[in-house]
């Protein structure tokens, strides 16, 4: 933050004593006692001194920023007061000449940390995130996430201060507003959410929405305005009734009104593409109240107490009750939902929490540990610690980069659990989408990994079942079995894709020992010797990167690539040297060799012409060169036809080699019809069924129809044949046929 110097004047003294007595006001409630105080009011005046004289872009004192990060750690985050104190410290290391060890010194060892891990945010978002970039954002994510590891407050007092920061964006700079912008949205506010942070999240989004889409922002702000003032008495109507109820029935109960936020209305609108008009749950109404004290009664009990009260005075849409008292979402969210129809005819969702579902839903993890410390926990209480757990777990292993854990962070977030159940009755929660192999893996790796089919309410189904609500399952095993590559294609849950991944990497390992071995016997058998040169050129022929070997002997190894078809990549000139190249061909009979001239008796050297491209089984000839060399044509090449007619007396009439198994570069043109997933479905064909190698793709789609060529290496033209009549089979495809190279 660009800040300039200048000494404050009475008015900025009374702004400043103005804005910390508010947060000494919130921050005594949160206080356990006037220690605890003191090391607040402390962290103040340090915090004060240390930023003396210093301004803000907007010309306020600097030290209004941390006075408003404290408060919004203490009123919107429910921090104690460490964190507070952090909050006030937060830009002291960074922009002063005060450093961590200082801090250490006057606060201790806790504080000093909250400090320094939220000094190493700041430096690696101001040093190298560039707006846009994808990669570098995942990188900071993955950075800031790894305090975690520390202290979860860090996270959370860094949300704050990008809260502030955003509040007072309009200080900045076009340039710097966009910057902070994106990275709030790709970073901070999933991180809002996933912490169960509420109140910060929907105001950030707010934010986001007003200078990123100021016209939408500022139509469906005035519609909501305009839509409150029309409805308010509705609404009023729809409450009382329940009011007088909740009273009669002895509950200690408040009752609010919500409005949805402009941005989920604008994010509503924009996914769903539908009209402000047609947001159905534009209100909801909430009932937060306090269990009575000494009571039996569960909570959840209770707000089925509540639910049927005022069911009891309107209907009810039985579609849409939502119980996330019984099982919370994966960021701790509890509470009973329903939607009623008013008297007036309209559909009112209905939140039903109690006091401590209700700071947990606004507050987040903060709110839930301080519940949990003081013995309120609910009956799924753990939810967010196991999130914390999962992270930490998934960041301490060095094979996830940092666009995969973004992946897996913005999935886990948007991806809502189901239940199932054993073939006992047991409920197991599992991800919704996930298949009946992805609920072997979470009953056990050995059960995944020996899986052969399941049974879903007794019939039977493949593993690739996706899993309903409700499904009874059971899985079919075979102790023979074993992990495929497969799977991976429909595996859905994070645990199951790493364990078969695992597998298939230790697997792969063999089969990388196997192939090299294979490698090495081939060439050695055929003279050539195993050099770097000649396994860059083999690999750079399969599209390998020369520094990924084992890449190539895998592939050989799982028998992807033949060793015979290491052949046809290595240089015909170079290779022609060795005998078994030419075993190609043979000659088709002695007595059609001319004899004149003939010296080298059987063993020919025989090259294809580059012209035409012949392959086993189509019908050739030969030529016969001044140094002896035989170049075969297909029959049906203009430069063979030109050639037998000016030099008859070379032509030799070759035949092919049965038992070769070398390969030979065809071209196939190819044309159809543009569906989506086409061109993946030619490939995998290809590669997979045919176990062809590709050697390049050239495909251009243009008004709906896609045409283009494709390189690879095949046996002969049997199997040429073989290719074209089934990719002639695949839908859409029009017209497949062999062209010239
Ligand atoms: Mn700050």
């Amino acid at each position: 933050m660009t800040m300039s110097f200048s000494e404050f004047t009475q008015q900025d003294y009374e702004v400043i004593a103005r804005e910390y007595a508010d947060l000494k006001e919130v921050a005594m409630k949160r206080c356990a006692n006037q220690e605890e105080m003191d090391v607040v009011q402390k962290a103040f005046e340090f915090a004060n001194e240390a930023h003396k004289g210093v301004r803000r872009r907007s010309g306020e004192p600097y030290i209004l920023h941390p006075i408003a990060v404290a408060k919004i750690v203490v009123t919107n985050i429910g921090l104690g007061y460490k964190s507070i104190a952090a909050a006030l410290l937060h830009d002291v290391v960074e922009d002063t000449d005060y450093t961590v060890d200082d801090i250490r010194n006057l606060f201790g060892d806790r504080i000093a940390l909250l400090v320094d891990g939220l000094t190493k945010i700041k430096v690696v978002l101001d040093n190298d995130a560039k707006a846009g970039n994808r990669s570098i954002q995942a990188e900071n994510f993955k950075r800031i996430l790894l305090t975690l590891n520390d202290d979860v407050r860090v996270v959370l007092i860094k949300l704050a201060d990008r809260l502030h920061n955003c509040r007072t964006i309009e200080f900045m700079p076009e340039y710097k507003r966009d910057k902070i912008l994106s990275e709030t949205m790709f970073i901070f506010i999933p991180l809002a959410h996933r912490l169960g942070l509420y109140e910060v999240k929907s105001e950030m989004e707010d934010i986001w929405l007003r200078y990123k889409e100021p016209e939408a922002f500022n139509d469906i702000t005035a519609k909501i305005n305009r839509n409150v003032n029309d409805k308010e008495k509705e609404i009023d109507d729809f409450i009382a009734p329940i009011g007088k109820a909740l009273e009669a029935a002895s509950f200690n109960f408040e009752i609010r009104k919500r409005v949805k936020t402009p941005y989920s209305i604008w994010h509503k609108m924009v996914t769903k593409g539908i009209t402000f008009e047609q947001i159905y749950d534009l209100y909801a109404v909430r009932i937060i109240f306090t269990p009575a004290p000494g009571t039996t009664e569960t909570e959840r009990d209770q707000c089925y107490h509540v639910f049927s009260i005022i069911t009891d005075i309107y209907r009810y849409k039985p579609d849409r009750v939502r119980d996330w008292v019984k099982h919370p979402k994966n960021n701790g969210y509890e509470a009973l939902h329903c939607t009623l129809m008013s008297r007036s005819g309209i559909w009112i969702e209905v939140q039903i929490r109690t006091k401590r579902m209700d700071d947990i839903a606004e507050k987040g993890i903060a709110a839930h540990w301080a519940y949990k410390k003081d013995g309120f926990a609910g009956e799924n209480e753990s939810e967010m610690d196991k999130w914390i757990s999962k992270v930490k777990e998934i960041l301490v292993n060095p094979d996830v980069n940092a666009l995969e854990l973004l992946d897996i962070i913005h999935n886990d977030l948007n991806t809502q659990d189901i239940f199932v159940f054993t073939p006992k009755g047991e409920q197991k929660r599992i991800q919704k989408g996930a298949t009946a192999l992805d609920f072997a893996y979470s009953i056990h790796t050995h059960i995944g990994n020996t899986a052969i089919a399941a049974k879903v309410n007794m019939r039977l189904v493949p593993l690739s079942y996706v899993l309903k609500g409700g499904d009874q399952v059971e899985i079919i095993t075979a102790e023979t079995e074993k992990p495929k590559r497969e799977w991976l294609q429909f595996l859905q849950t994070r645990k199951a894709r790493s364990i078969v991944m695992d597998y298939l990497k230790s697997e792969r390992n063999d089969s990388v020992r196997t192939g090299r071995s294979m490698l090495e016997n081939s060439l050695n058998a055929s003279g050539i010797k195993v050099t770097d040169k000649i396994l860059h050129r083999i690999m750079s022929r399969y599209g390998i990167s020369e520094d990924n070997q084992d890449e190539l002997y895998f592939r050989i190894g799982v028998g992807i690539i033949g060793t015979d078809d290491i052949a046809g990549s290595l240089d015909r000139q170079e290779t022609a040297r060795s005998k078994s190249w030419m075993s190609w061909f043979r000659p088709k009979a002695k007595k059609e060799e001319p004899a004149v001239g003939e010296s080298t008796g059987p063993e020919h050297r025989y090259v294809t012409a580059t012209c035409c491209n012949p392959i086993p089984g189509d019908s050739v000839v030969g030529f016969r060169g001044p140094d002896g060399t035989v170049t075969v044509h297909k029959k049906s090449c203009p430069v063979a036809n030109d050639e037998a007619a000016k030099h008859g007396d070379r032509i030799v009439v070759p035949e092919w080699e049965e038992s070769n198994r070398a390969s030979f570069l065809v071209r196939l043109s190819i044309k159809g019809v543009d569906r989506i997933g086409i061109i993946n479905e030619i490939t995998r064909y290809i590669s997979f069924v045919m176990s062809v190698n590709i050697r390049g793709i050239n495909i251009s789609t243009e008004g709906g129809v896609f045409e283009g060529s494709i390189d690879l290496y095949v046996h002969d033209k049997n199997d040429l044949d073989k290719l074209i009549r089934k990719l002639g089979k695949i839908e859409g495809i029009q017209n497949v046929v062999r062209t010239d190279l």
